[in-house]
């Protein structure tokens, strides 16, 4: 079978379509068909290197298709067969430390994401626990049900486990055109916020209308923290929804009101800030960081993907071996949402 791996980090260049073979799998496992994978910012950054990971490395943490085998526990426990349409959670934890038993499988020290710390699924076959395998939604197409998990996982776990966002709330969500912004303005709205959003072209802004934002941003032309204060009669936002790092921060703080959240789970532009603590503490102010989700959170999100609340906004499908092509899609910022990997 083949695989799209890198033996070094580096341009997009170092990505390589590897002949391997298919993968053995284990009494809890399936062994699954990939029909469709998605890139997420993530890719990038193994890619280019970051701590943790080790080559040669399977890339991708997001990916959907057809069981083909079902070792006997995933057999008998969770009731996969031949046939099924699924896709993977692309998280993996230890599953009996006290704080997986609580749920919070992200906490897990043992706790990795495909494509990251261990291999990841941009390949046509795949092993994978049944634990971390789901039914793929009816609603979904393929594309949208690879486009779903890693970056839905993340926004919702932001949303709702950790900011508690409320019926009413005001919310600034930077960067509606990326996977996760989009992910985020929809979620949101189903949680019934009053969602500020911000993009870089009138097409991306009209865009993000269409995923239900109810006020539009273009921070190439407008200062985002002084137009906030502005729509929100100068209280501010409740949250801010932050995954891009310095070059947003300053605008982030000015936007956030009294007794406002703000959470992060990203430095898309870079990792070091300011912060004022007189202002902070004046203001009843909260800084919350969060990396991706839980198991549960994935089963949230199907309820909103049944009841048509979320769907993935998908920009365009790539065949895996124009792997390179997708990958400088991506980081060239002009996609509308996700780049999906056809296998
Ligand atoms: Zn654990």
């Amino acid at each position: 079978m083949q695989a799209i791996r890198i033996h070094e980090h580096g341009s997009y260049e170092t990505l390589v379509i590897d002949s391997l073979p298919v993968p053995e799998i284990q009494p809890d496992e399936v062994l699954i068909k990939v029909k469709t994978a998605a890139l997420n910012h993530l890719d990038i950054w193994v890619r280019k290197g970051i701590p943790g990971v080790s080559l040669p490395l399977t890339m991708g943490s997001d990916a959907a298709g057809v069981i083909e085998k079902t070792g006997a526990v995933a057999a008998q426990e969770f009731a996969f067969k031949k046939g099924d349409e699924v896709f993977g959670i692309p998280i993996r934890s230890c599953g009996h430390c006290e704080l997986c038993l609580q749920g919070k499988d992200n906490l897990c020290r043992d706790f990795h994401i495909p494509g990251e710390s261990i291999q990841g699924v941009q390949a046509e076959y795949i092993a994978v626990p049944a634990k971390y395998v789901l039914l793929k939604p009816n609603r979904l197409s393929w594309p949208e049900t690879a486009a779903l998990p890693l970056a839905a996982m993340t926004a919702y776990h932001m949303l709702a486990p950790k900011v508690q966002l409320k019926s009413g709330e005001w919310i600034l969500i930077y960067g509606a055109s990326s996977g996760i912004g989009s992910m985020a303005i929809q979620i949101a709205k189903a949680l019934g916020a009053r969602v500020i959003t911000t993009a870089g072209s009138a097409e991306k802004l009209q865009a993000a209308k269409q995923l239900g934002a109810d006020y539009v941003i273009n921070y190439k032309t407008q200062p985002v923290g002084k137009t906030v204060r502005e729509i929100t009669s100068g209280s501010g936002v409740d949250v801010v929804f932050e995954h891009t790092g310095a070059l947003t921060w300053n605008d982030s703080l000015r936007a956030l009101g009294k007794g406002g959240r703000l959470v992060t789970c990203g430095a898309t532009t870079g990792p070091q800030v300011k912060i004022d603590l007189r202002a902070l503490f004046i203001k009843h102010q909260q800084i919350i960081g969060s990396t991706m989700g839980t198991r549960q959170d994935m089963v949230d999100i199907l309820d909103l993907v049944e009841t048509g609340k979320l769907k993935p906004a998908v920009d365009k499908v790539f065949s895996f071996k124009e792997i390179k092509n997708a990958h400088q899609y991506l980081e060239d910022g002009r996609p509308f949402g996700k780049i999906v990997l056809d296998f």
